[in-house]
């Protein structure tokens, strides 16, 4: 693994904020190249701390908007890409951004008058672990927003987010992500790849956003809550788990008509089976 050299200056590392940077250069090419072409594209990055991946990300995206919490980090940011028109550090938290203000809508003399005229972005990061979860939610839910999502989480994060209904990891978080778009897990690294080393193993994964709802035929928010209550209890099967908010009755119909066995555990279902139960329920008007 070659390593970027080390920083002379005292370390001001924040482990509350998830500050692991990461010093494989081999990684931040992959991570960067994972993008494609992104020489005309909006690109944003979560928490760009010392500017590992940045620093690629400045030289080829057409424009970069960089999201960073610590104000240290963000001013040093400023400083350091000052030169650099096409790149934009904000410091602010993630969770509180909303991508549509960030990103605008289209250039031009069309801008106000075209609706559909949504500037989509690609969203990258090494991220800090304590809110992964509470991220990645946030951008699903921006997914009209989105075209691409090139994460650093911890492995574990990025096996379930990856998994096929039926494998051990596959759950919530799984089937949620896999409405929302095609995951790929792209590879792994080790502690030895950051610095300060984190106690974890990491990976990286790619998500190509093309949400499921409208070819499946479920409303978004609904469908949502609806794998929640499936994935409550993981180690009771369906018939269990649907009778924490169902009828008894409407729900042994329901799983009759969508042609799943009552005994079936939610990680045995695919997003079909499920799209096709959650119809069934919402036709007895008690969903
Ligand atoms: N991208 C850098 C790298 O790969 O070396 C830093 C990654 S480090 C794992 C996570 C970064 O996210 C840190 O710089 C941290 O300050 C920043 N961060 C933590 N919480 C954040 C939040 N809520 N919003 C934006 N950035 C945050």
């Amino acid at each position: 693994m070659a390593k970027a050299s080390p920083k002379v200056a005292v370390s001001t590392k924040k482990p509350k904020l998830g500050q692991n940077f990461l010093v494989d250069l081999d990684a931040m090419q992959r991570i960067v190249d994972a993008l494609g072409d992104i020489s005309a594209k909006t690109v944003v990055e979560i928490g760009p701390g010392e500017a590992a991946l940045t620093e690629l990300l400045a030289k080829r995206a057409g424009r970069l908007i960089a999201v960073e919490l610590d104000r240290v980090l963000a001013a040093q940011l400023r400083m350091r890409f000052s030169q650099k028109p096409n790149v934009e550090i904000l410091e602010a938290d993630i969770l509180q951004v909303e991508l549509g203000t960030v990103l605008g809508s289209t250039p031009g003399p069309l801008r106000d008058l075209r609706p559909t005229g949504l500037i989509k972005t690609q969203v990258v990061g090494n991220l800090p672990y304590y809110i992964t979860s509470d991220i990645l939610l946030k951008l699903f839910s921006a997914c009209d927003r989105i075209e691409t999502l090139v994460l650093m989480v911890q492995k574990e994060v990025a096996d379930r987010v990856a998994a096929a209904p039926g494998t051990r990891d596959y759950g919530l978080l799984s089937a949620t992500a896999q409405m929302y778009g095609t995951v790929e897990k792209l590879f792994e690294l080790g502690p030895e790849s950051f610095d300060p080393p984190p106690k974890v193993r990491s990976a990286v994964f790619r998500m190509v956003m093309k949400p499921r709802f409208d070819e499946l035929k479920v409303d978004e928010s609904g469908f949502v809550r609806f794998l929640k209550i499936m994935f409550a209890q993981k180690r009771k099967t369906v018939s269990n788990n649907l009778k924490l908010a169902y009828d008894k009755n409407d729900a042994s119909d329901a799983l009759i008509r969508a042609e799943i066995a009552p005994a079936t555990r939610a990680e045995a279902i695919s997003l079909e089976g499920m799209a096709r139960l959650y119809r069934e329920l919402s036709k007895t008007g008690n969903s």
